[in-house]
């Protein structure tokens, strides 16, 4: 069973590389300009790939923090 997650794209650092659409396409995307993004309705979601995903990414623009450790909306 996988534990939920609280995923995010940092674009100020994210170079459009695509790792992580990709790794997670369910749940990532890029926009028109290459650069990731989290789905709408997406940013707390679950699956084995979503680690996977912050681990592929080569600027470490993924986050991927357990959801039951923060309040909602923070
Ligand atoms: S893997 Fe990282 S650099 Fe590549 S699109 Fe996703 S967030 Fe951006």
């Amino acid at each position: 069973m996988s534990v939920p997650v609280r995923v995010a794209v940092d674009r100020t650092r994210c170079i459009g590389a695509g790792q992580c659409a990709l790794t997670a396409p369910d749940v990532f995307a890029q926009d028109d300009d290459g650069f990731g993004t989290v789905r709408p309705g997406r940013a707390e979601a679950a699956g084995p790939m979503l680690r996977e995903a912050a681990r592929v990414c080569p600027v470490g623009a993924v986050t991927v923090r357990d959801a039951a450790a923060e309040p909602p909306g923070v």
